[in-house]
C-alpha cells in the first residue's frame, strides 16, 4: 500500500510528449522556446500582459522586491498565516516583515487590521512601500479592501497567489490582482514544473527588470558587464515545457480538487463540530487544499488525533500553516494579531486533495474517516 500525500504531481504522457519535445529540439537551458511560450499562456490565463518564467515562487517574490527598492529600514506587512516563502522573500531583502492575522472565516489577511497597522506604523514614521497580501489555500484575499487599503495609503500591491492560480475573485483573477503577483509551480502546487514560479504583471518594465535581474544582471554588451548585482533565478526550457503541459490540463486538476472536497463535505455533513474550511463561495477558487475546521468541544476529538488515524494507514494529513509570528525565526518581527490564525493552527487539518488521487486512493481515505468518526459515535 502506497503512501496517500496532501498533494502530490499530476504527470501524464503530455508532460513527457512536452519534455521530450524540449530536450529534442536541444533547448536544455535557461531559456528556449517553452520559456517564451509558457510566459504568454500564463500571461493569457491570469489575465495579466507579462510574465516571467523563474527557478521558483520564493524567486519570483524577491525580485518583484528587489526592483521595487524593498530594502533595509522598510517594513512590509503580510499574512501571518502563509508559509515560509513570503516571509523569508522579504527577509532576503533586509526588510521587516510585519505579520498581519486572517479573517477567520477565510484565513486570509484582515483588511481593516492591515488599515491599522498601516496607519500606526506610519504614524511612528516607519516607512511602508509595499504590501504582499496572500490568497490562502487557494481561496483568493479580499481584493477589493486590500485595494481600498492599499490606495488610501499609497503603497504597492504583490499578490502572493502561489497557492490560487486558476481562482478569482468577482472579475479578477488569481495572479492579476496588485501591481504584481507571484505563482509557484512546487511540485505540491495545483500545476507544477518540479519547481519554479513566476512574476505576472501589467507594467512592463518591471517585467523585463526582473528578467534582467534574474539572469545574472548581464548588461547587453560583447564581455560580461554589470552595473546591478544579479540573480540566477530563470527557468530552464525543460521545466517550462513541464509548466506548458501542466497549463494544457489545469482545469481538469481543477475540477477533480473541487470534486474532492465536494466528497469532504459529504463525508463530513452529519458530523457537528466540523465545518470544511473556506467552503462559502468556494465555486470561485481552485480547491488546492480542502481543510476541515474541528470544534474539539462539540466533537470530543482534535484534529491531532484524526492526523495520527490517517497517519496509521500511510495517509497524510497536516495543521494549517504554523502562522508566521509564533515561527522562532520571526519571533522578533512586527505582528498585528486578533488570535484568528493561531485559533486556525489549532483547529484545522489538510486533507489529502491533489488531483492525481485515483478512485482507490480516495475510497482508503473515505474508508479511514468513516472507521474514525464510527469509533467516536
Ligand atoms: C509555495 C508557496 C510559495 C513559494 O513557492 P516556491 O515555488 O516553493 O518557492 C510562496 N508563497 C506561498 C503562499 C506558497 O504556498
Amino acid at each position: 500500500m502506497s503512501r496517500i500525500y496532501l498533494s502530490s504531481p499530476d504527470i501524464t504522457p503530455l508532460e513527457e510528449q512536452f519534455v521530450v519535445d524540449a530536450i529534442r529540439s536541444g533547448w536544455v537551458a535557461p531559456l528556449g522556446p517553452h520559456v517564451d511560450a509558457f510566459e504568454r499562456e500564463m500571461a493569457g490565463r491570469v489575465g495579466t500582459q507579462y510574465a516571467v518564467a523563474l527557478n521558483s515562487g520564493t524567486a519570483a517574490l524577491h525580485l518583484v522586491l528587489v526592483s521595487w527598492g524593498v530594502g533595509p529600514g522598510d517594513y512590509i506587512p503580510t499574512s501571518t498565516l502563509t508559509f515560509a516563502a513570503t516571509a523569508n522573500a522579504i527577509t532576503y531583502t533586509g526588510a521587516t516583515p510585519v505579520f498581519i492575522d486572517s479573517d477567520l472565516e477565510s484565513g486570509n489577511i484582515d483588511p481593516a487590521l492591515l488599515d491599522e497597522t498601516i496607519t500606526k506604523l506610519r504614524s511612528e514614521g516607519k516607512s511602508i512601500p509595499a504590501i504582499v497580501p496572500v490568497d490562502v489555500l487557494g481561496k483568493c484575499a479580499d481584493y477589493e479592501a486590500i485595494g481600498a487599503v492599499a490606495a488610501k495609503h499609497g503603497v504597492k500591491v504583490l499578490s502572493d497567489s502561489a497557492e490560487s492560480l486558476g481562482a478569482r475573485r468577482g472579475d479578477i483573477r488569481a495572479g492579476s490582482f496588485g501591481d504584481a503577483a507571484i505563482l509557484s509551480f512546487n511540485g505540491n502546487k495545483i500545476m507544477t514544473t518540479s519547481g519554479g514560479g513566476m512574476v505576472t504583471t501589467d507594467d512592463a518594465a518591471l517585467a523585463d527588470h526582473v528578467r534582467f535581474l534574474s539572469t545574472q544582471a548581464r548588461e547587453p554588451a560583447i564581455h560580461y558587464e554589470h552595473k546591478e548585482v544579479g540573480y540566477n533565478y530563470r527557468l530552464s526550457n525543460l521545466l517550462a515545457g513541464l509548466g506548458r503541459a501542466q497549463l494544457e490540463r489545469l482545469d481538469d486538476m481543477i475540477a477533480a480538487r473541487h470534486r474532492h472536497r465536494q466528497m469532504y463535505a459529504d463525508l463530513f455533513a452529519q458530523v457537528d463540530g466540523v465545518e470544511i474550511f473556506q467552503r462559502e463561495g468556494d465555486e470561485h477558487d481552485n480547491c488546492w487544499l480542502t481543510a476541515i475546521v474541528v470544534d474539539r468541544p462539540v466533537t470530543g476529538w482534535a484534529t491531532a488525533d484524526l492526523m495520527k488515524h490517517l497517519a496509521a494507514d500511510d495517509i497524510e494529513s497536516r495543521p494549517l500553516w504554523k502562522p508566521m509570528h509564533l515561527q522562532p525565526v520571526f519571533a522578533d518581527a512586527h505582528h498585528s494579531t486578533t488570535g484568528s490564525a493561531e485559533s486556525l493552527f489549532d483547529t484545522g487539518l489538510s486533507l489529502p486533495s491533489g488531483s492525481a488521487l485515483t478512485e482507490d486512493d480516495v475510497a482508503r481515505v473515505t474508508t479511514a474517516i468513516e472507521l474514525f468518526l464510527g469509533d467516536r459515535q
